[in-house]
């Protein structure tokens, strides 16, 4: 009862201003926030003006941290605070100052006096909060302090639509600095080039990232002026003189590399404009040094990660969902099917399928009404096949077999018959493999394009490679990583399709996008995107794409409400088992999941490798149920 009343007792008599601070400082802690407060506080109550936060460094030098807004003040200058007060940690050390600059009045009461006492103890509790996130080499704040710190400003960046830039400072040869003149003299160097950061850019966040590394962000800076805030900086740490030995004239002059990254070019997450600045500095470097870079906007890698985002912001149209207006047949059902269907291909009235459970191939004729052709087998012999896993089909009746590890695409006639094979070969005429042009290492999957062209995709060389009607290398080579391209960003291809102007479209799989290129091998955009949901317009375990060359298929869609003048197909088998539809352009048109078929078609579906036919049919290996499934949309099976 005693110990209620107490309670109660102080409650009425805490400020309602002071318990707000106080819940602030314990369960939602920004220094610069709560300080700005006190201040605020201070300004409001007590009849000091003009505060100043400084931190006290282990050079025993003061420096500012957080100033109040400067009142209007005439005449002399405010060098030397009135009244300062340390603000002491939990060990005691004096780390900090509270400095008052002006007194408005002389009336310093009982009530001034106490409320002045609680703002201090505030402080006190926010400073010894803060010590945690400072270096307490420079006095700037260390990565923990940074990081929150620069997550806020993003989410501020973002909700005011301004940019930002993040600068990374690193030092250059500082180590021969430590060698030549020992770790204190590194330490001082240190110090000065931080002081100097924090100097040159007053308000905006600096820390020290680690070692010599040392971080700036500026909210509202874009590439022109966060370049020229880096540069001026750049600049002034040459002039910086480090006293050796003052009576010798002996000094160091230290240098430094600068790496930007701008929100929202290069990304909108902390960790990702990290990287890049990173991959900046690491530019800067390995160009000489003392200099500026700032991480190309047109990288494939920042091209990716801005896919990403524009997928995770929700630009794509909302899901549309295709599976009632699609009709959906068994082929095993009609017979067609071999034991273990691992690819196919079409080319009107032929329908090519690859058996896995005999490395033969099969070739149906529709207008004859059965199988006519079959060829292959297992073996390594030229007119066998070791381990094929993709089929293409010339208009003219050769099929293609890409034989992964024989790494050569072996071509038959019509009537079967061995043609001999695509790729490169010794004097003994036996495949080599390597990165030269012409031949293949590990190839993936081939497709024809309008013109005939076949289009190779090998998983261990990441290009594309381009031959003639007639077989031959045609020049063409499209490497998926060009080689200036960092990590992370590792293609790991699976499939290739070529639309009716000639586009090549290729599945990387492992990044789960598309990437497109246009005749001439130069890189046009990315299509699709992870989505660890498994969201429409983004993909999980995509296994394999097809366009639609002919334009049918995006016929047949049109009569179903779905506008495009192209359609590009994709699977996806695991997490989510369906088909996307895209249009040439990236636009996300729809889909067919076949989670929501599993009741009408009395199973469920897993697709692996596709094909359009000239019709507009979209044909699928189901892996599942070792069968291809025949899709048509606006018309009963064509
Ligand atoms: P580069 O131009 O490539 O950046 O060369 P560098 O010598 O600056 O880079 P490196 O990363 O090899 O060396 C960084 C050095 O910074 C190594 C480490 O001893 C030193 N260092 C890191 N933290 C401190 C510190 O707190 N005090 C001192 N004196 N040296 C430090
Ligand atoms: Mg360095
Ligand atoms: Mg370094």
């Amino acid at each position: 009862m005693t110990e209620l009343s107490w309670d109660a007792r102080t409650r009425r008599e805490t400020d309602p201003e002071i318990r707000e601070l106080q819940e602030k400082i314990n369960y939602d802690f920004d220094f610069e926030a709560v300080v700005n407060a006190v201040f605020a506080l201070l300004e409001k109550k007590t009849p000091f003006r003009e505060y100043r936060l400084s931190v006290v460094g282990r050079d025993l030098k003061k420096r500012p941290l957080i100033p109040s807004a400067p009142a209007p003040k005439k005449g002399k200058a405010r060098s030397c605070p009135l009244l300062s007060f340390p603000l002491a940690l939990t060990n005691d050390e004096i780390r900090y100052t509270l400095d008052v600059y002006t007194f408005e009045s002389p009336q310093f009461g009982r009530a001034e006096a106490g409320f002045f006492d609680e703002c201090r103890k505030l402080l006190l509790q926010a400073v010894n909060k803060d010590y945690h996130e400072r270096d307490h080499l420079t006095g700037l704040y260390n990565r923990q302090g940074v990081s929150p710190r620069l997550e806020r400003a993003l989410e501020r960046a973002k909700e005011g639509n301004a940019p930002l830039a993040v600068l990374i400072f690193d030092l250059d040869h500082f180590k021969e600095v430590n060698d030549t003149y020992g770790h204190p003299v590194g330490d001082l160097v240190l110090q000065d080039f931080g002081g100097l950061l924090a100097d040159v850019f007053g308000g905006p966040l600096v820390g020290r990232w680690g070692g010599e590394e040392f971080i700036v962000v500026l909210p509202g800076a874009d590439l022109d002026r966060a370049r020229a805030a880096a540069e001026d900086a750049r600049g002034k740490t040459e002039k910086v003189k480090v006293w050796v030995d003052k009576s010798a004239g002996k000094f160091v002059s230290p240098k430094c590399s600068v790496g930007v990254a701008l929100f929202p070019d290069h990304g909108a997450d902390a960790e990702t404009l990290i990287h890049f600045a990173d991959l900046a500095l690491y530019e800067a470097k390995k160009a000489g040094r003392n200099r500026v870079e700032v991480y190309p906007l047109d990288a494939p890698d920042v091209r990716l990660t801005k896919l990403k985002e524009t997928v995770d912001a929700g630009v794509v149209k909302p899901l549309r969902d295709l599976e009632n207006e699609c009709v959906v047949q068994s082929l095993r059902e009609r017979g067609l099917v071999p034991e273990l269907p691992l690819a196919l291909a079409l080319s009107d009235p032929r329908f090519v399928v690859l058996d896995g459970s005999t490395n033969t191939v099969k070739v149906y004729d529709a207008s004859a009404r059965k199988f006519t052709v079959e060829f292959g087998g297992r073996g390594e012999a030229v007119h066998e096949l070791e381990g094929p896993v993709d089929v293409a089909a010339a208009k003219d009746g050769r099929v293609f077999v890409v034989d992964s590890p024989a790494h050569a695409v072996k071509v038959f006639d019509g009537a079967g018959k061995s043609l001999g094979f695509i790729g490169g070969r010794d004097a003994d005429g036996a495949p080599i493999f390597g990165y030269v042009k012409g031949t293949f290492n590990e190839p993936v999957a081939a497709s024809l394009d309008g013109e005939g062209r076949l289009l190779v995709v090998e998983r261990m060389n990441r290009r594309v490679q381009r031959f003639t009607p007639a077989g031959e290398f045609d020049g063409l080579e499209v490497p998926l990583d060009a080689a200036d391209v960092a990590p992370p960003y590792q293609p790991d291809p699976r499939d290739v399709a070529a639309d009716g102007d000639g586009n090549i479209y290729v599945l990387d799989a492992g990044n789960s996008v598309i990437q497109k290129f246009d005749g001439d091998g130069a890189f046009v955009k990315t299509i699709g995107g992870p989505g660890p949901a498994g969201d429409a317009g983004r993909f999980k375990g995509v296994t394999s794409l097809a366009v639609d060359r002919y334009g049918k298929l995006a016929g047949r869609l049109k009569a179903v409400g779905v506008a495009a003048p192209e359609v590009v197909v994709t699977a996806e088998a695991g997490d989510v088992n369906r088909l996307q539809f895209f249009d040439a352009d990236g636009t996300y048109l729809g889909l067919v999941d076949f989670a929501r078929l599993t009741d009408k078609l009395g199973r469920s579906v897993r697709p692996g490798r596709l094909a359009v036919s000239a019709m507009g049919a979209i044909f699928l290996v189901d892996q599942e149920n070792a069968d291809v499934l025949q899709l048509s949309f606006a018309g009963e099976g064509y």
